[in-house]
């Protein structure tokens, strides 16, 4: 390679958007992104219909790991703000109990809380090994609280059957909760609330969470060919072919589009690694806002919903993370988040009207709330979550390797295919690392290099 690597970046999400606003930062000029949409931001861009509501896609919040990060949001923001504390329920047995739900179980029917607790002391007496992620939760949790709430819950959100998923990445996605805990739940009323890395948050003043990568661009713009979508790599020759016919040579490639479309679009390719991507699963979504011309009434941030009678696992009070993400004052916007894959058909023909449906079954809105709807949105993403399958580590630790050995680096939400680093301030984290990487040797922290043999089996 030369000192001066031609960098091409694939994407201008935030993991691209990230590399690119480090690499003006270093002065460094030869580069360039290319990005499929005539917009930047990938999954985390917002967009505002014709009525004047403002959407995301599934509802993000802001909270980082890193300083940099930190004070990139904080560059970009100025004081155009909010910030929040986190106010997250459970809906289920048709009431709310506050989230995380394995911390709060006491509101529940007494023979919920009979199994949840029972079966908690149990697991935690015994010494149970698992090797995956439904195994995990019966030996973490028992039996109680994985029928009542983490097997159901978990399958909303994945569409994926949990026995079918890892559990490495759990770290700070799950709330682990020791039978004390529960026990000074249960009997001395002591609700726990502020578990988790998000108890507080910041927000867009106005854009929604697109606002920031909008910013972000204007550090990249010189760089950015927008509506240039990538159709064929040739890792040998190093160069992109783009769908309008144009090549971009590379001396090092970052690509954040999904790893498994990478492999798909490049040539002479080893039938190891192309093998080697089916054991990458994913979900798509169905995210549906709903406007209604009446005030919130509530102080919520989001709730989620284990149960099976309504689509969505998750509804987002967005109107209550700014006053501008509706168009007049006191007006409420719902946004729903609603899971889908081979394993859990949803149609887009009817998810409109089904969650319409399930939000006035769980009472965030009245039946006469109908008359006050005043628009509805719907976005639906083939690929949301980069499921944490049984089979991902050992397709990452074949298909990784190799394509460093070509000079690409495959980072971001499905570009690196890995959930537990899947966040915003992850994947542009990883963007500035790449950067940091190709042009100082300084080492990657933030991706983890997974491989054959990284789930295991565990025992507690
Ligand atoms: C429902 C949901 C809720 C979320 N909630 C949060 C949250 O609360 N907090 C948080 O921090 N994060 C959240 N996230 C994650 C966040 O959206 C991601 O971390 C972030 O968008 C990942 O950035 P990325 O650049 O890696 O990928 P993406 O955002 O997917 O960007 C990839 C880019 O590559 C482009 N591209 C794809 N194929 C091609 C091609 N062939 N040629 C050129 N360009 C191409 C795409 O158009 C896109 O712009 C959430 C995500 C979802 C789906």
């Amino acid at each position: 390679m030369t000192s001066q690597p031609r960098i091409v970046i694939i994407g201008a999400g935030p993991t691209g958007l990230g590399a690119g606003y480090r690499l003006q930062e270093l002065g460094y000029d030869d580069w360039v992104i290319l990005e499929a949409a005539d917009y930047v931001g990938g999954l985390a861009t917002s967009f505002t219909d014709d009525k004047g509501f403002t959407y995301d896609i599934g509802g993000h919040v802001m909270f980082s790991h890193y300083a940099y990060y930190d004070d990139l949001v904080d560059k970009l923001m100025g004081g155009d703000y909010t910030e929040l504390e986190r106010e997250a329920w459970v809906w289920m047995e048709d009431r709310f109990i506050p989230y995380p739900f394995q911390n709060n179980i006491r509101a529940l029917e007494p023979q919920t809380v009979f199994e949840c607790v029972e079966g908690l002391v149990r697991a935690q007496r015994e010494q149970r090994t698992f090797e995956n992620f439904k195994e995990w939760v019966d030996a973490l949790f028992g039996p109680g609280i994985a029928k009542h709430f983490m097997i159901p819950y978990n399958f909303k959100v994945w569409a994926t059957p949990a026995e079918l998923m890892n559990f490495v990445w759990i770290g700070e996605r799950v709330s682990v909760v020791n039978s004390e805990a529960v026990l000074r739940n249960v009997l001395l009323g002591e609700d726990q609330v502020s578990w988790g890395p998000n108890n507080t948050f910041k927000y867009p003043l106005r854009g929604g969470t697109g606002f920031l990568y909008d910013g972000l661009r204007t550090y990249v713009d010189d760089h950015l060919e927008l509506e240039t979508p990538v159709a064929s790599i040739d890792p040998v020759a190093k160069q992109v072919r783009t769908k309008d016919g144009r090549t971009w040579d590379y001396d090092v490639l970052l690509n954040t589009m999904p790893l498994n479309r990478l492999v798909d679009s490049m040539e002479s390719v080893p039938e190891t690694v192309r093998a080697a991507k089916d054991g990458l699963h994913w979900s798509g979504s169905h995210i549906v806002g709903v406007g209604v011309d009446r005030p919130a009434n509530s102080t919520k941030n989001w709730i989620y919903f284990p149960e099976p009678d309504v689509p969505f696992y998750r509804v987002t009070y967005l109107s209550n993370y700014s006053p501008y993400i509706t168009p007049k004052p006191d007006q409420t916007l719902f946004l729903t988040e609603t899971s889908r894959s081979q394993h859990k058909p949803e149609p887009a023909d009817t998810i409109v009207d089904r969650v319409i449906d399930g939000l006035i079954a769980t009472r965030l809105m009245d039946e006469s709330d109908r008359d006050l709807i005043a628009t509805t949105w719907l976005c639906s993403p083939d690929m949301s979550y980069p499921v944490p399958s049984t089979t991902r580590d050992a397709a990452l630790g074949t298909i990784q390797p190799w394509l460093r050995s070509q000079g690409i680096w495959s980072r971001g939400r499905f570009g690196a295919w890995l959930y537990e680093i899947g966040n915003m301030d992850h994947s542009a984290m990883q963007g500035v690392e790449f950067v940091d990487h190709v042009l100082s040797g300084e080492p990657e922290t933030v991706w983890i290099p997974r491989g054959e043999g990284e789930q295991g089996a565990g025992i507690r």
